[in-house]
Formats: structure tokens, sequence, C-alpha cells
């Protein structure tokens, strides 16, 4: 598995649609300071399903949206396209190739696709999960995120490891299933209260 494209279009300072080839091995990316080269990382964070501002860079989530310049007006919307080679069938679905996408609108809201078809973040979440590119992103390390790293606490290194071992996935399932569990509970103690009162 390896990443093969990455297209931005009104994404940060991309405001014109861009497309970059990935070949295996490695890419690098260079360019004067401010030219966007740390945009192409956010880019690439976001399309994944990142959900934090703070992780990129921005004080709200439509700070990913171009903002405009004295030479070109603002646009209503972000999106970026992430084209995985799957060859190897890495990711958990049957296509040689996936293309993930998602959309931002100013007025608020995402929207994700999986080669197209519309999808909700959880099954982006889902399709990632066990290649290693998990929720939390760890493959992308920032700047400063190693001082980070160091400076975690045990619970917060916990989460790392976790992460890493696949073993995260889990136990986001196991908490909504009890959270499910829970709310059915409450249910069963109102059905109870009402049956009791028609007694
Ligand atoms: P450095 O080498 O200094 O780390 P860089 O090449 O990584 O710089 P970035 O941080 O990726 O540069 O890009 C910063 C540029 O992106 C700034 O010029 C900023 O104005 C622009 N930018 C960020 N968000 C937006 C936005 N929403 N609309 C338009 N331009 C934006």
């Amino acid at each position: 598995m390896h990443l093969k494209s990455l297209t931005l279009r009104g994404f940060k300072s991309f405001a014109s649609s861009t497309t970059m080839r990935l070949e295996p091995g490695i890419t690098c990316v260079v360019g004067p300071n401010g030219s966007g080269k740390s945009n192409v990382v956010d880019a690439l964070a976001w399309v994944m399903g990142e959900q934090g501002a703070k992780s990129l860079r921005g004080g709200k989530m439509e700070d990913v949206i171009f903002a405009g310049t004295t030479g070109r007006a603002a646009l209503g919307r972000a999106e970026v396209e992430l084209t995985i080679d799957n060859a190897d069938g890495a990711l958990p679905i049957e296509y040689a190739e996936v293309t993930i996408s998602r959309t931002m609108f100013r007025s608020g809201g995402s929207e994700y696709a999986i080669n197209g078809q519309n999808c909700r973040l959880l099954d982006v979440q889902e399709l990632l999960s066990d290649s290693g590119i998990g929720r939390e992103m760890h493959v992308i390390v920032g700047q400063g995120q190693l001082d980070q790293v160091l400076a975690a606490t045990p619970e917060e290194r916990r989460g790392f490891i976790e992460e890493a071992a696949g073993v995260l996935k889990h136990r986001k399932r196991k908490e909504k299933a009890l959270r499910k569990l829970e709310a059915m509970q409450a249910n069963l103690t109102r059905v109870e209260d009402l049956t009791a009162e028609l007694r």
C-alpha cells in the first residue's frame, strides 16, 4: 500500500486544483518559508478525518478553506482527495485503488466519500484503522510533536501504543456498545415505571 496522489482544491493556500503524484519511496516537498509545504501535510491529515482545528494549525475548522488574497476572492469550500494504491489489499476493501475525499463548506459540516460513494467519517476511520494510518494520526509527526510524546502522561502514552497495536478501534466500539446499553437500560427502566403506573 502506498499513497498515490493528493489533490487539493480550495484547501488553505491551494485555491486552484493542485494534484501531487506520489511515487513509492521517499517524497520531499521543498519550497520557501510560507509557500504551503505544511499545508500539504495538513491536507493529508484532514482528508483522513482529522477533527481538531488546532492539529491543522487553525483556530476553527473553516480556516482550512481558502480565505482569499489581494488578487483572489475567498472560496466557499475546501476539497481534498487522497488516492491510495491498495494492490496488496492492505485496506479492507475490494479495490486495487482507493480514493478518499473530504469536502467542507463554509456553512459548516464535512462530507466524506470512498471511491465516489458518500460515506461517514466512521467509515473512513475504520477503513484506515488497520493500515497503520490510524485516527490519532501518529503517522504524521509534526514540528514539535516529538516533545509532546516525550512529555506525554502514561495514559496518553498507552493511547499511542494502543493505536499502533490496533486496539483503539475495538476500545471505541466497546465504548459505543456500552453507551447503547446504558440508553437501553434507561428505556427499560422507563417502561417498567409506565407498567407499574398502569397496574
Ligand atoms: P515554513 O517553511 O515556514 O514552515 P510552509 O511552506 O510550511 O512554511 P505553510 O505553513 O504550509 O508554509 O503555509 C503558510 C501559508 O499558507 C501562509 O502564507 C498562509 O497565509 C497560507 N494559508 C493558510 N491558511 C490559508 C487559508 N485558509 N487561505 C489562504 N491562505 C492560507
